[in-house]
């Protein structure tokens, strides 16, 4: 399918979800996910008019950063080795699985710059999932302040792996909630305002529960 095509759809479930929620669609930010594909068709994407591109490995971000440049804003969304922070942090304007403190040291060693970061939280508890215990994020983001170039934009979740709504629901709704309690708390380098969360299959969930950003692959770009 051509990408323009995929994106009306996209688009006009965006607006449903919005449109259901009461939200306003441009509060909502899609990122491309190209993992899957090629250079060309990363490329294609951005002449489709997208603006976000999210990557989860080294080599995928730097083939594709070395074709299509500052024509994206560029998304770290995959765990991350501390090894390979040096190879991502010139190219990414955020990084969207923050897990440990070893790799908040890390990017505040590489980074010129504040780096926005979403916290990843194992809102499913499923083991296979990366990301902080819900319970424990509040402490980890107070830890994150002895590193300056650290800034929490957000959270980050995944939805576990079911065909429960209702189960999805609830993993978004834990992370909207945990979100609101660290906006709460008016921490500077934290200010916490935005919702990493939805994927090809649970988008429009993710939008209903505060999705700011929603993570896109195989519906969008193959
Ligand atoms: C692959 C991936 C996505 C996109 O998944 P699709 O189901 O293809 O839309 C989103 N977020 C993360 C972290 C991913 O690894």
């Amino acid at each position: 399918m051509e990408i323009k095509e995929n994106l009306s759809v996209i688009k006009e479930n965006i607006n449903k979800a919005c449109r259901q929620a009461g939200r306003n669609p441009e509060e909502v930010r899609l990122v491309a996910v190209t993992k899957y594909v090629t250079a060309d068709r990363a490329e294609e994407a951005i002449e489709a008019g997208i603006i976000h591109l999210g990557e989860n490995r080294d080599e995928g971000l730097a083939e594709k950063y070395e074709r299509i440049g500052n024509k994206a804003v560029w998304h770290f969304i995959g765990s991350l080795q501390s090894r390979k922070v040096k190879h991502v942090i010139d190219k990414v304007s955020y990084i969207h699985s923050l897990d440990r403190l070893s790799l908040a040291k890390e990017i505040d060693k590489r980074a010129e710059a504040p780096v926005q970061c979403f916290v990843q939280v194992n809102t499913s508890g499923e083991v296979s999932k990366h990301g902080i215990k819900p319970e424990e994020t509040i402490s980890f983001i107070k830890a994150c302040s002895e590193y300056p170039a650290i800034q929490i934009a957000g959270l980050m979740t995944m939805a576990p792996s079911t065909d429960d709504t209702s189960t999805i629901r609830r993993t978004f709704q834990r992370l909207k909630e945990l979100k609101e309690e660290i906006q709460g708390l008016g921490l500077d380098h934290a200010p916490c305002t935005e919702l990493s969360m939805g994927m090809s299959s649970d988008y429009m969930i993710a939008i209903e529960e505060g999705a700011t950003f929603i993570r896109i692959g195989s519906s969008l770009v193959g």
